[in-house]
């Protein structure tokens, strides 16, 4: 991208930390591969953004999500609840947690939002905007709108799961939304990556690189 195209973040813009906590690094209990070295891409880019939200997983033990919650059932496996299809992933992001800590790497003072999800027992939320039942909504959307954000920018962890749900759920509340593509890690069990940057596409979501935006 040439210079004068870059992307400039303005006082409408803002800058979405999805999920940068430890469970989700190496060495956590759902670790994405290389997740760490978002890091280094997130603390360069946040400084270019005066409207920063960082959102953190936090749920009850004994989460609906886990896998250990349900008799018999392994990490990965895929289970139908009321709200529709459910991954079951291994323990992870538990209230208070040092696993559920963001990461001590990030270097963001100036974020404005810590926004909690997937704390009700009973439903999952990887999205930032809304739990998995649809209709749940966490406030972001509101938010945003109370601060006069038209476009959002979105990185972190991880691509297929809660950075594609937020973005997809960015674009129906009427956002300008962009993913970072190396700003971002995925974790693709069984096709998840490419089915998410589809649906991304299709939802007119803009798939950029972190030197795309000026500094
Ligand atoms: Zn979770």
């Amino acid at each position: 991208m040439l210079a004068a195209d870059k992307i400039k973040p303005t006082a409408s813009s803002a800058l979405i930390v999805v999920d940068v906590q430890n469970c989700f690094l190496p060495g956590g209990s759902l670790a994405v591969k290389d997740g760490d070295q978002v890091i280094p891409v997130i603390n360069r880019i946040a400084k270019d953004f005066d409207n920063v939200v960082m959102t953190q997983d936090w749920h009850t033990a004994h989460h609906i999500s886990f896998a250990s919650t349900h008799d018999g059932k392994k990490p990965f496996e895929v289970i139908k609840l009321p709200y529709g299809n459910q991954v079951l992933w291994p323990d992870h992001c538990v209230q208070g947690t040092e696993g559920a800590a963001l990461s001590k790497d990030l270097a963001i003072p100036q974020a404005g939002l810590i926004v909690r999800k997937g704390f009700h027992k009973e439903v999952d939320s990887y999205s930032a905007f809304t739990e998995a039942d649809g209709k749940t909504t966490t406030g972001l959307a509101a938010y945003l709108k109370a601060r006069k954000v038209k476009r959002v920018f979105l990185a972190g962890l991880a691509t297929d799961f809660c950075v594609a749900w937020s973005a997809l759920d960015a674009r129906k509340a009427g956002f300008e939304t962009y993913v970072i593509e190396d700003a971002c890690r995925g974790i693709d069990t069984q096709g998840s990556l490419a089915k998410a940057w589809a649906d991304m596409a299709k939802a007119g979501v803009k798939r950029i690189q972190s030197s795309d935006i000026a500094a």
